[in-house]
């Protein structure tokens, strides 16, 4: 026993003496790419480096992301076990109900626990810091009973098809608890629910907001393909901050986000991760594989690669840029401007963010990009930005893509395409014109839906207000 104490501590002296030598030989030697480590996810879980993916395993409940469709039905006698009654005054921090639902022995609208204060505290903040009047609960939890009589009510109505409004029983996510449909006052008088709804300030502010209290936009209007539903700005889905903050920026729906993390189950297990740590977050659909890899397809198609893991993840610097300059044209919006944001980065280094701000400083030439150009290479304190990146979410106009060639830029990635003004490509190709010699290249982002989104909703609110 002495003897192996002894020549224990003998082996630990050697290993300090020896260790920083050989330590920093050893890490001259390995083979480290930086682009490598520049690749890695922020919110990767330190303790378990093999959980490759952008939300950390212990920052879900997978209870919270359970999809619930056509493909991945719930079971009739599924019931969340924490339902509590949403309060109902918003004066006492509840929220106002539009009518209220029976469903068997539950008098009004439930909501499993956290989803229910997260929806107060949503509308708290909706009501006394934005100044919108209370939203209004249409719909929260409903059995698979109560969903199914609503679905056969509706074919009924409609001679037998399926229209796509009403979900049959098991497919509804609001018999998940975590789903629930809000409305804005207006929306109350009315006796239907339709996709211009979008047009309210209160959907929009739910829309760029909702994340920050854990709930995503379950049907987004560009998504129908693949959640089989139409746009719902109405239906508020519960996940939990951290999912619902990576699905709103990354503009996704559950169903590609519960792919995605299927995705990396098989990654992380192939790998040697240990399987019982990321068993409850397995889903699996219920029609079995033929319609599972009708769903693959689609999210696949979506992206035009059928790798979609490893093809983000080879992005993963442009999608950052790129969800900065989202949020750039967000502010764009809210101020009245057309929505159009950009970044200038160097090296992961973001130098300027700015949005369109013409209207507010009367300047023809501010756009978004010419600002983060100017304000960009001040920083910088050289105007020649080979060595930068701008991300724009529409693609360049004829003086911001000249602007790109005079000051060298390195590269651009747009999110949408302008086929009336573009010059990277689409009235003109600028950079590419070997008559100026531009040394930098564009690319098209892979998925330019929230770009498209807001601009969209900028036009909708324009010719409204005409
Ligand atoms: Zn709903
Ligand atoms: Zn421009």
């Amino acid at each position: 026993m002495k003897k192996g104490l002894g020549l224990l501590l003998a082996f630990l002296l050697l290993w300090a003496v020896f260790l920083p030598g050989t330590a920093e030989d050893g890490f001259e030697e390995e083979e480290v790419d930086i682009e490598d480590l520049e690749d890695l996810p922020e919110s990767v879980d330190i303790g378990d480096p093999l959980w490759d993916f952008p939300v950390a395993l212990e920052d879900m409940n997978p209870e919270y992301i359970v999809l619930a469709n056509k493909h991945y039905l719930l079971a009739e006698d599924y019931v969340p076990g924490d339902l509590v009654k949403v309060p109902s005054d918003p004066k006492k921090g509840g929220i106002k109900w539009a009518g209220s639902g029976t469903d068997g022995k539950l008098k009004g609208w439930y909501l499993r626990a956290d989803c229910a204060q997260a929806l107060c505290d949503m509308n708290a903040v909706m009501r006394e810091i934005d100044g919108f009047q209370t939203m209004y609960l249409k719909s929260a939890y409903r059995s698979w009973g109560k969903q199914n009589t609503m679905y056969r009510n509706r074919l009924k109505k409609n001679k037998g098809k399926d229209d796509g409004w009403v979900s049959m029983a098991g497919a509804s996510d609001h018999q998940t608890g975590l789903g629930c449909d809000v409305i804005p006052y207006n929306w109350t008088k009315k006796s239907g629910m339709n996709e211009k709804m979008l047009q309210e300030e209160e959907c929009q502010w739910m829309a760029a907001h909702c994340q920050e209290y854990g709930f995503i936009i379950r049907y987004p209007s560009d998504k129908k393909e693949i959640t089989e539903i139409n746009a719902e700005p109405w239906h508020l889905r519960y996940v939990g901050i951290p999912a619902a903050t990576y699905i709103m920026e990354h503009g996704l729906c559950l169903e590609e986000f519960v792919q995605e993390l299927q995705t990396a189950i098989e990654h992380y297990v192939a790998q040697g991760g240990d399987p019982a740590k990321v068993e409850a977050f397995v889903q699996k659909p219920t029609d079995g594989d033929r319609e599972s890899t009708a769903l693959l397809r689609t999210v696949r198609d979506g992206t035009g690669n059928r790798c979609l893991r490893r093809q983000k993840r080879k992005g993963r610097n442009e999608m950052d840029g790129m969800a900065l300059a989202v949020q750039e044209a967000r502010k764009a919006l809210d101020e009245g401007e057309v929505p159009v944001g950009a970044v200038l980065t160097r090296g992961g280094e973001v130098l300027w963010a700015d949005h369109n701000r013409r209207e507010q400083l009367h300047d023809p030439t501010a756009h978004a990009e010419m600002l983060c150009l100017r304000h960009g290479a001040e920083k910088l304190g050289d105007w020649r930005l080979q060595d930068c990146t701008l991300y724009v979410t529409l693609e360049p106009c004829p003086m911001c893509a000249g602007a790109m060639v005079m000051s060298r830029v390195g590269k651009c990635v747009f999110g949408v395409p302008d086929p009336e003004k573009g010059c990277c490509g689409s009235v003109y190709d600028l950079p590419a014109d070997p008559a100026l010699g531009s040394p930098g290249t564009w690319e098209q982002a892979a998925d330019p839906g929230e770009c498209r989104s807001l601009l969209q909703a900028y036009f909708q609110k324009r010719r409204t207000e005409k």
